[in-house]
């Protein structure tokens, strides 16, 4: 399920590490960003200080990782990588913290996903580079303080919204991250089939590069599995004809849409008249994982122009209608 478990795969992991980017020129897009990291990194090295902690928020896939990786290394340091939900006890951040040398990177995903008890720890150790400890409760209770090394916390997060006001406020650079362009991820597919050895032809990365919904994940996916028909049903070359033949055969649509999308807009136009409707209705009526609506599949809807968020819920633009080949003649009461 290429677009609902958009979550890094054991076997892709390592994939993802033979491909991933190493430096800001050899990443792709995302020019506003790389333009400002440049200067804060090299200001950074210069004044031989840490960089300033980053929040990038984006959905799934878009390129939050590779980008801290990439920051560690351009400033040259370690990165150590964890995430919100493995962090359990204020030890498990403590032995973190402290085994960070100078100036290194600590990238921690889904970030939002961080105990109390635990942010609380991180903002001394964000502000100040110090560690408070608390061992023990009651009377028998005691504090202890280290003196950490100067780091820089990356976080990465589907949505900024969903962090608390006092942990968003400590990060100095933040910075969402936009989805591709249809042309970067021609690009961005040609890189890994040139990483690969995988012989690709124009049409056939543009064809996969216009079903990627805008990411550079499933841009990479959708590659990998297209190569599997080019090898098996043709003469191993990715061109138009096998990747069209392919991602039809996975049931990917021409706008990158999948079955669960196009759930979601017909529920809309045939259940609900169009819209407006909640998420929970959404969710139920289709179900679906509320979350998995709000943060994977809406954002791309969102972001093509198929739906639009009013105040009392999910509405089916013009174009989802046409998408359908339905006409659109409803009369908003607004
Ligand atoms: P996220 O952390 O946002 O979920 P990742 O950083 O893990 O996403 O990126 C997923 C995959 O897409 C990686 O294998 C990476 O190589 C590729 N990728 C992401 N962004 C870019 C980019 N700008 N240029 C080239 N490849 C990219």
């Amino acid at each position: 399920d290429i677009i609902r478990n958009l979550a890094k795969t054991k076997d892709e992991n390592g994939f993802e590490k033979s491909v991933r980017p190493k430096t800001l020129d050899e990443y792709i897009g995302q020019e506003k960003i790389k333009e400002n990291l440049k200067i804060f990194i090299e200001a950074a090295k210069n004044r031989d200080e840490a960089l300033d902690h980053c929040l990038f928020y984006g959905p799934p896939g878009i390129g939050k990782t590779t980008l801290a990786s990439i920051i560690a290394n351009e400033l040259g340091v370690n990165i150590k990588v964890t995430s919100g939900p493995v962090i359990e006890k204020a030890g498990d951040l403590a032995a973190i913290l402290t085994k960070l040398q100078p100036k290194d990177v600590l990238f921690i995903d889904e970030i939002h996903r961080l105990s109390s008890n635990i942010e609380e720890i991180l903002y001394p150790a964000m502000e100040d580079f110090q560690l408070d400890l608390v061992t023990g409760s009651g009377p028998g209770a005691r504090s202890y303080r280290f003196k950490l090394n100067p780091f820089t916390l990356i976080g990465a997060t589907t949505r900024a919204g969903l962090l608390t006001a006092p942990l968003r406020d400590r990060f100095g650079i933040i910075h969402r991250l936009n989805y591709y362009t249809v042309e970067e991820l021609v690009k961005i597919v040609k890189r890994t089939a040139r990483i690969l050895g995988v012989k690709i032809e124009d049409g056939g990365a543009l064809e996969i590069a216009k079903r990627s919904r805008g990411t550079p994940r499933i841009a990479n996916r959708l590659l990998r599995r297209v190569r599997d028909f080019a090898e098996v049903k043709g003469e191993g070359i990715v061109d138009f004809k096998i990747a069209e033949y392919a991602l039809d055969q996975l049931e990917i649509d021409k706008k990158g849409l999948d079955e669960i999308d196009r759930k979601i807009l017909k529920t809309i136009i045939e259940n609900y008249g169009g819209g407006p409707v909640g998420l929970n209705t959404l969710s139920a009526s289709i179900s679906e994982d509320k979350v998995t609506i709000e943060e994977l599949y809406e954002p791309y809807l969102l972001q093509i122009g198929f739906i639009e968020r009013t105040a009392r819920g999910r509405v089916a633009t013009e174009l989802a209608y046409n998408y359908f080949g339905l006409e659109y003649n409803r009369e908003f009461l607004f």
